[in-house]
């Protein structure tokens, strides 16, 4: 076994971009946006036993679950036989901070070492894009991306808040459906200025609002946790997929929040610590940037006073600092305890907070804020939820549905109108989420 790192260079003819399945809706929508600067991309779907023993397998289960999920993923595409070696390059993603997310790209060039494979890794992070990786990231495609993730975030924010009361059975699926196509193309095809955007913000918003819905009593159930864990199918065993057959409504804040959390990090440090002025403005530069799209999205729900509008990364802060120091920025840091404050504050207040086994961070600012959130949220139920590749899938779905059972008791206290309980499975269950 040899452990020479080699960096075979990617090739835009000759390789297809591997990416692994991150987001419910938003990778199909930023694969468009690479595939408009002439790449070839495909998300990677796969789930199952196969896919989780090929990253068991050449990954040392040492590292995160999200890494042997992930890594897993692209692992499996190569050995299983469905893609060929030669033709395909790998995307992953690199926070660049002090956790082991930072490392994944040589995790990953570690099991191709193994395999005996040179296959390149395209590595996107926040502070860096591997050299020599024949990738260009132009700052039009980054403007594209965010894009991408803002269409992501409303189309999953209407989607969870529709559901739940449509009258006609799959009729919010199939409207997911249709934005998901018609944006993909738009974005592959790189013509909507942002006029256009903001238009089809509002257009979105419009037509979620038209969708026939029947007054219903439900339990709300907010998602948090470890940025991966919480958005991957894979990674949560169709978390999703589950609560909506449990018949609540469930709430999974947007990705935007999160990338201004990541790109705010060089400005609290100056703010903290002293060091890098230039670093600093290019973090509050960048957030001015994405806080536009976030103004956009709320201007576009702004007529819809049934939709819950994420607040802003200013309010975001506040809420989060009830809790822990802005300093607190390891993992998903300040960030997690605010989105949690922010749900139990808009009636989501039983909260399941998804993480990874062993994964120090996000249990120090998950598990460990129980106590304060018991203070200042009596009223609050959180689950900390752990994931792993050996832990038992009914073991997690039990502990949800118990969660489940109180709330309904709970609700049935205070109002006696019966909370109806899960009949069968809902209708056009998340294939795409
Ligand atoms: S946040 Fe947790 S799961 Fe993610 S890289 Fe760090 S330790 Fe691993």
């Amino acid at each position: 076994m040899s452990s020479t790192v080699s960096v075979p260079v990617f090739d835009k003819k000759k390789h297809v971009l591997l990416i692994p399945d991150l987001f419910p809706i938003h990778m199909e929508l930023l694969a468009n946006v690479i595939r408009a600067s002439g790449y070839r991309v495909e998300v990677l779907r796969t789930h199952g036993a196969d896919v989780m023993e090929a990253g068991l397998k050449y990954i040392h289960n040492d590292m995160c679950y999200p890494a042997i999920c992930s890594l897993g993923q692209q692992l499996h595409a190569i050995t299983s036989g469905t893609h060929d070696p030669a033709d395909v390059a790998f995307v992953q993603f690199q926070t660049g901070g002090g956790c082991r997310a930072s490392n994944y790209s040589m995790v990953l060039r570690k099991a191709l070492n193994k395999l005996g494979l040179e296959i390149p890794i395209v590595t996107l992070g926040f502070s860096t894009l591997s050299r020599n990786s024949g990738f260009s990231l132009t700052p039009a495609m980054c403007i594209r991306a965010l894009v991408a993730v803002t269409y992501g975030d409303l189309l999953l924010l209407l989607g969870n808040q529709v559901r739940p009361y449509e009258t006609n059975p799959g009729q919010t699926q199939s409207l997911l459906r249709h934005w998901e196509e018609t944006l993909g193309r738009e974005l592959s095809a790189a013509r909507a200025g942002l006029g256009q955007v903001k238009r089809n913000l509002k257009n979105i918003a419009r037509s979620f609002a038209e969708i026939p819905v029947k007054a219903a009593k439900k339990v709300k159930v907010g998602i948090v946790g470890e940025v991966y864990v919480k958005y991957s199918p894979f990674a949560n065993n169709q978390l999703e997929e589950f609560l909506q057959n449990q018949d609540c409504e469930y709430m999974l804040p947007g990705v935007l929040g999160f990338l201004r959390y990541c790109l705010s990090s060089p400005a609290v440090d100056w703010e903290l610590y002293g060091g890098s002025r230039f670093s600093r403005e290019v973090s509050v530069f960048l957030g001015r940037v994405i806080g536009r799209f976030e103004a956009a999205l709320s201007r576009a729900l702004a007529g819809y006073p049934q939709f819950h509008t994420p607040p802003s990364f200013r309010q975001m802060r506040e809420k989060g600092e009830r809790i822990l120091s802005k300093g607190v920025k390891m993992g998903e840091g300040w960030y997690l305890p605010a989105e949690m404050v922010e749900l139990i504050e808009s009636g989501y207040d039983r909260i399941i907070c998804a993480q990874p086994f062993g994964c120090l961070p996000n249990h120090i600012v998950g598990r460990g804020t129980l106590k304060r959130f018991r203070e200042l949220y009596p009223q609050a139920h959180i689950l900390p939820l752990d994931y792993d590749a050996s832990l038992s899938r009914v073991n997690q779905e039990n502990r949800i549905k118990l969660l489940l059972t109180d709330a309904r008791e709970k609700m049935t206290q205070t109002d006696p109108t019966p909370v109806p309980a899960p009949t069968s499975a809902a209708p056009g269950l998340a294939s795409s989420f």
